[in-house]
């Protein structure tokens, strides 16, 4: 029997770090053994030591995210499940969630199978799930998996106009996990003339929207989750007076709420300041003020908020800078030329969506470093809730699944420096869009080791990088505009 150890810091969401041996079968991919009492440490060749400026987290999971790639092959000049999985493990993610809002949206059985041969097809050391999506016309699958319902026009044909729609539609969902896009039709009509995305998309959107899933969420006893929560306040108290009726039905789940790292790391004070970079942050639900930035933060820390998941969306630069023809050094260029106007184009609406994979260690850096985030909560939001989550819907190969480093459960660890640096730089991405909206921007916290199954499965990336050409860390390292956060 082939096997590995490792032996460094251990961080899970129970307690603070712990030096540890973690002993993972190659031939099973899971977890044989964990020593923490130093007298009984093995000592032998196997034995791989980790630094001590490192944690090793249980394998982190991004939940949400968004491939493109379909049998259609519309959007693979996007993204592909290789880029996808490529971007995931150089930001230290060993599995992802991928949205059904493909080009031919995932709906039925035989998608579902054409989706699941297609990753296995190409044997990427990523574990990838899907989710099917929940239309006007949709009826649950006799598959376990996760649904994903759109309440606002972020998607093409597969989202619902009104609550009645939706209603009609989720009568038969009883009980089933359905993850939300929460924004209200009517009031993102109502607003669309507005002058800037977050206008656009007022916090009204969400509130108005969230009102009636809710109710919806408890008349049909669904297992919720939330998607990419950008409000806090008002939508707070909704959400906990909710759980608190779901807490009486006893049964055994209640609404998760997800958060993405651009609402973690933007706000719409920092683009009034600088509407240079709606480009590169506009998003769908849009983000709010510093106050609703600040509240998600702490609500991520608290346990209020249940997942880092960064609802990666891939699209090219062309796509993002449609409003300068296409090009980014147009923009560049006429941002130099004539700043006013040009900045009026940037709060025109663009392209909703970023990349994120990438950066995703870099984002929990973060949140450590500025925002006081313990190691523990770390793993809670980005391996064990994420575990917690992907697990139901994993077969027996995946023994006790994703989420935690104990006997049974998968030898897949995100191993993260805490100590060095990492400029993020466009060279160092594997997204096939090749950008990054924290291109410029400097993280204490990088990924040292990605371990997938016992193998070491890290992408190398060139740290002696201090000097790019990309439009982006030009405006921000050249022309000196950083937005902090
Ligand atoms: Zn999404």
């Amino acid at each position: 029997m082939s096997e590995v150890i490792y032996e460094g810091l251990i961080a899970t969401h129970k307690k603070a770090p712990v030096q540890a041996q973690i002993t993972i079968s190659k031939d099973t991919g899971l977890i044989t053994n964990v020593i923490e009492n130093k007298e009984e440490f093995k000592e032998n060749d196997n034995i791989i030591k980790i630094n001590s400026d490192c944690l090793i987290f249980p394998g982190m999971y991004d939940i949400h995210i968004h491939a493109r790639e379909d049998e259609t092959k519309g959007q693979n000049h996007k993204e592909t499940y290789q880029t996808a999985g490529d971007a995931a493990i150089n930001g230290g993610v060993i599995g992802i969630a991928a949205m059904p809002n493909t080009p031919n949206p995932l709906t039925t059985s035989e998608q579902l199978k054409w989706h699941q041969n297609r990753t296995k097809e190409i044997k990427h050391p990523a574990t990838f799930l899907n989710y099917v999506g929940v239309g006007p016309t949709t009826k649950p699958l006799v598959e376990n998996v996760p649904y994903k319902a759109f309440t606002g026009p972020s998607v093409g044909d597969l989202f619902f106009k009104s609550e009645k729609e939706l209603r009609n539609t989720l009568q038969h969902y009883k009980g089933l996990p359905i993850s939300f896009h929460v924004e209200d039709f009517d009031v993102l009509a109502a607003n669309e003339n507005e002058n800037n995305h977050s206008t656009r998309r007022p916090v009204e959107c969400v509130e108005v929207a969230l009102k009636y899933v809710l109710q919806i969420i408890e008349d049909y006893d669904l297992n919720a989750k939330l998607c990419h929560w950008s409000t806090g306040l008002e939508s707070f108290n909704m959400i906990k007076k909710h759980r608190e009726i779901m807490a009486k039905k006893n049964l055994g789940y209640n609404t998760t709420i997800e958060v993405s790292p651009l609402h973690l790391t933007f706000d719409s004070n920092m683009l009034e300041k600088n509407p240079e970079f709606w480009p590169y942050v506009q998003m769908n639900p849009a983000i709010q003020n510093k106050e609703h930035r600040h509240a998600l933060i702490d609500a991520l820390k608290e346990g209020f908020i249940d997942f880092i998941a960064t609802d990666h969306a891939p699209h090219t630069i062309s796509e993002k800078f449609k409003n300068f023809n296409g090009s980014e050094e147009e923009f560049y260029k006429l941002l130099k030329e004539n700043p006013e106007e040009t900045k009026l184009t940037c709060c025109e609406n663009g392209m909703s969506g970023a990349t994120w994979l990438d950066t995703y260690v870099n984002i929990c850096g973060m949140l450590m470093t500025k925002h006081n985030f313990s190691s523990m909560d770390i793993a809670r939001v980005t391996a064990y809730n994420p575990g917690k989550f992907v697990n139901s819907f994993l077969d027996s190969s995946y023994g006790k699944g994703f989420g935690k480093i104990e006997v049974g459960y998968q030898g897949s660890l995100t191993i993260m420096n805490i100590e060095k640096e990492e400029l993020i730089v466009r060279e160092n991405l594997k997204t096939k869009p090749g950008y990054s909206p924290l291109e410029g921007l400097n993280f204490k916290g990088r990924v040292e080791k990605v371990i997938v199954k016992g193998e070491d499965v890290t992408i190398q990336k060139d740290y002696s990088i201090t000097d790019s050409n990309s439009v982006l860390f030009k405006l921000r390292i050249k022309d000196g505009i950083n937005v902090p956060f």
